[in-house]
């Protein structure tokens, strides 16, 4: 095959940015030319290498928009330390119908217990499903909305949450929050309750809200929403750093 027609190939390749098929066209075209393949077969792989990377890249996108603090799986999750953790509800939750039905996530219980794991292995999935995905944590969210609302931007902060088909919110409850930073957070608790999924992970219990909420008003319509439609985990078991931490000791 003459040199000019792969070069007219590959021009129109990255035009259609068809890069995937660029390495591979040739060698197919040569066993297709070889008898080995038909017309369609041929068609068929190199479309198959196309939607192979465009995913790939999409996947990657999406993690790195999704500003995951780091890429964990569910799969490396080890449940037999956690026993009384349900494991089959939340593997159950991989489906992510739970996005769809635009149901909330709850982990809660103490630090170490791998809270924030569940949370990132949860968000993983939803990126390679190709959510729209947003990890924050509650200390950072708040401070932006404190923000947004001094600037006047806070409706199209509000909107741009709103968006999101997950929202992760980690670590509710290590700082004290305030009358107006409440409000802040219900606001955003009410725009996307029943239109957007939430992941939050809190190392207190409902009844111990009061302690991070100056407000108990605010606190008491946050949870209301958050729970309506929520899958809630309670974990109760040891912290998995000090169990590391314990095994090296010895
Ligand atoms: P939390 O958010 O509850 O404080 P993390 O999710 O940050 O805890 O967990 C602390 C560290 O221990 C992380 O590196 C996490 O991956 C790991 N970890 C926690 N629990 C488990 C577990 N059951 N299996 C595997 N790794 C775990
Ligand atoms: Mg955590």
């Amino acid at each position: 095959m003459s040199e000019e027609l792969y070069n007219q190939i590959d021009g129109h390749l990255r035009v259609l940015k068809f890069k995937g098929m660029i390495p591979m066209y040739r060698e197919l075209s040569a066993r297709a030319a070889a008898g080995n393949l038909l017309y369609e077969e041929y068609l068929a792989l190199l479309l198959e290498e196309e939607v192979k990377r465009k995913t790939e890249v999409s996947v990657k996108t999406k993690i790195q928009l999704s500003r995951l603090p780091y890429q964990k799986t569910l799969e490396e999750f080890e449940f037999s330390f956690q026993p009384a953790l349900k494991e089959k509800e939340v593997i159950k939750l991989s489906s992510l119908d739970f996005i769809e039905q635009k149901e909330n996530v709850l982990f809660l219980g103490p630090p170490g217990v791998g809270k924030t794991h569940l949370a990132v292995g949860l968000a993983m999935k939803a990126c390679m499903a190709r959510y729209r995905v947003l990890f924050t944590t509650a200390q950072k969210l708040i401070e932006e909305l404190v923000l947004s609302k001094r600037d006047g931007s806070i409706m199209e902060k509000l909107m741009a949450y709103s968006r999101l088909h997950l929202l992760i919110i980690d670590e509710l409850g290590y700082m004290p929050i305030t009358r107006e930073q409440a409000n802040l957070l219900f606001q955003l608790i009410s725009i996307r309750y029943e239109k957007g999924s939430i992941i939050l992970t809190s190392n207190y219990n409902f009844d111990e809200w009061g302690k991070v909420f100056d407000d108990n008003v605010v606190a008491s319509a946050i949870i209301d929403r958050l729970v309506h439609h929520a899958n809630v985990f309670y974990i109760t078991g040891g912290s998995y750093r000090l169990k590391n931490k314990l095994k090296k000791a010895k």
